[in-house]
């Protein structure tokens, strides 16, 4: 499997420089520092592209993200250290040199690299601190810190990292070279994807991808055999994906999570996504990736039901 879009990235976080108590300071004082502002998850974007802009006269703000150093000669030159904002709602005032506020769905696949790894880092970290605002041990509010990659409690001292819930995302192949997809209960219309779920905790991966299948279709796969992984910050998950060959084909939706899990060879699928029949997962999923590593090529969606 390539590069899948959301994995992508120009940054160099710079964990090293994160700890310096004088960064913000440091930073805000250099002209060509910029600035990633996000709002309720959105980006101010323009021509395919971030609006980074100077620091504010006002400072960063009560909870400044240092993202990291560009690796890239883009809409700014290579090493411009980029630090994200995130403010309550939209700012019309931010906009004034034009572009619209975008929600990363709406713009990975149409991002660079450096654009799209900065988004998809300020989304992740912005979702982290916006429910992890107080103590798991003593309730008490806790402080950014480590240039808002740490909060630490200052009633019992401790600290607390950003969390990434990982998840496994499933092609499942039978012995006829067909792909298992469901639809679950949750999503509207006739949508089809790869069979996917959080790992529990004292989980292995490959035990996941085994449970997973069997629970939302009753199938037993073995030989689980990992692909790719891409970061899936809606709010905090990472997509591990993985291929499997079935024992059984015997299919059938739990009836709950899923309501409906189907077989499709090649042929099948592509009559399905053409006719309307079914929709699949959009270009920027693990799940569309998978679907089309499987097919062997690009799946074509009729006009009205391609989304990005
Ligand atoms: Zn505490």
């Amino acid at each position: 499997m390539g590069l899948l879009p959301l994995a992508r990235t120009a940054v160099d976080r710079g964990s090293d420089r994160r700890v310096a108590a004088d960064l913000f300071e440091t930073i805000r004082a250099d002209g060509a520092t910029r600035v990633m502002y996000l709002a309720g998850g959105r980006a101010l974007v323009r021509d395919n592209a971030l609006v980074l802009l100077e620091p504010p006269a006002a400072g960063f703000g009560d909870v400044p993200v240092y993202l990291g150093r560009t690796l890239e000669d883009a809409q700014v030159p290579l090493g411009t250290d980029v630090v994200l904002v995130t403010l309550p709602e939209p700012d019309p005032g931010l906009a004034v040199g034009g572009g619209a506020w975008m929600s990363l769905r709406e713009c990975a696949t149409h991002l660079g690299a450096l654009d799209a790894g900065l988004f998809v880092e300020a989304a992740a970290v912005a979702n982290w601190h916006a429910v992890h605002t107080h103590c798991p041990r003593c309730g008490a509010p806790t402080v950014p810190e480590q240039g808002g990659w740490v909060r630490r409690c200052p009633e019992d001292g401790s600290s607390h990292f950003p969390r990434t819930d990982p998840a496994v995302i499933v092609a499942v192949i039978d012995e006829q070279d067909r792909i298992l997809l469901g639809s679950a209960a949750a999503w509207a219309g006739n949508r089809y994807s790869t069979l996917a779920g959080f790992v529990e905790p004292g989980e292995s991966l490959e035990a996941a991808v085994i449970r997973e299948v069997a629970e939302e279709s009753g199938v037993v796969v073995h030989t689980p055999q990992y692909l790719g992984s891409q970061p899936w910050p809606f709010p905090c998950s990472l997509m591990l994906g993985f291929t499997a060959r079935a024992g059984n084909t015997d299919a059938r939706a739990d009836g709950v999570e899923m309501s409906d899990v189907r077989w499709f060879s090649r042929a099948e699928l592509a009559e399905a996504v053409s006719s309307g029949e079914i929709t699949i997962a959009g270009p920027i999923s693990i799940a569309r990736n998978l679907i089309e590593r499987w097919y062997g090529g690009t799946i074509i969606e009729p006009e009205a039901n391609a989304r990005a």
